[in-house]
């Protein structure tokens, strides 16, 4: 097992190589990423390999996003250290610890209650105590929570969900999201200005469906324990 200084080096070399090379500069997202004990985030088999360009599994058929997807993600939110951000899928709970870290407050939803616990559990041991995780379908969003600064989907959506735009902060709201089939997506980027809002495509991504109402079926995904 590597030791934490070797940790420390591999995520140097993954902020350098893999984030800044390829045009993230945000120095706030640049600086948290050098921070964050993404090994901490996976289980005993893949932590040597947590610091690689790639996404990797974290158990019920899911995945922690690579790391140059997170970065991009974040900076593109424009993250403010006085935002409450509304995530959906916690997954392992890096890109959650990351928006801990950047803003105010989170609220996270996770559909996988074992998920939820685990990703819960570190970002305790990590210390962050502004988050707020929740089990369920997060496709619907949080109407009772509701308004967010920011909104994060880290799961591919069919269509853009209405519902969660009207979650969003009528003034500089802004929503990131993957829309798509199940194989291949377009990361949109939302912004709203009172009752406009404008509409961008970023990139092409490949991410887990998000399962639910407005989502993807759940029969993709029988083994759910709690739906
Ligand atoms: N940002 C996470 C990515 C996790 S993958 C990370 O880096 O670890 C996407 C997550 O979305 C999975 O954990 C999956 O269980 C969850 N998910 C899928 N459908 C969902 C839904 N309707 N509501 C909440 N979470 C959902």
């Amino acid at each position: 097992m590597p030791t934490s200084r070797e940790y420390a080096r591999m995520r140097s070399r993954m902020v350098d190589e893999q984030l800044v090379k390829r045009g993230i500069n945000d120095r706030r997202v640049l600086d948290t990423m050098r921070a964050m004990p993404r090994h901490d985030f996976v289980t005993e088999e893949f932590k040597a390999r947590a610091y690689e360009d790639r996404p990797l599994p974290i158990g019920e058929g899911q995945t922690i996003s690579q790391p140059y997807i997170v970065a991009f993600m974040s900076e593109r939110l424009r993250l403010k250290p006085e935002h409450t951000v509304l995530e959906i899928g916690t997954g392992s709970g890096y890109q959650t610890a990351i928006l801990c870290h950047l803003t105010k407050y989170v609220y996270s939803i996770e559909r996988h209650s074992r998920l939820a616990g685990l990703a819960g559990q570190r970002l305790g041991e990590l210390g962050y105590n502004n988050i707020d995780i929740h089990v369920g379908d997060g496709s619907q969003g949080l109407p009772d929570q509701a308004r967010f600064d920011r909104i994060i989907v880290t799961a591919a959506v069919p269509k853009l969900p209405t519902v969660l735009c009207t979650q969003l902060a009528y003034h500089d709201g802004r929503m990131i999201l993957p829309v798509g089939d199940q194989q291949l997506q377009e990361l949109k980027l939302i912004s709203r200005q009172g009752e406009r809002f404008t509409t961008r495509t970023l990139l092409r991504c490949r991410f887990v469906p998000l399962i639910g109402r407005y989502g993807f079926s759940d029969s993709l995904d029988e083994d759910v324990d709690l739906l």
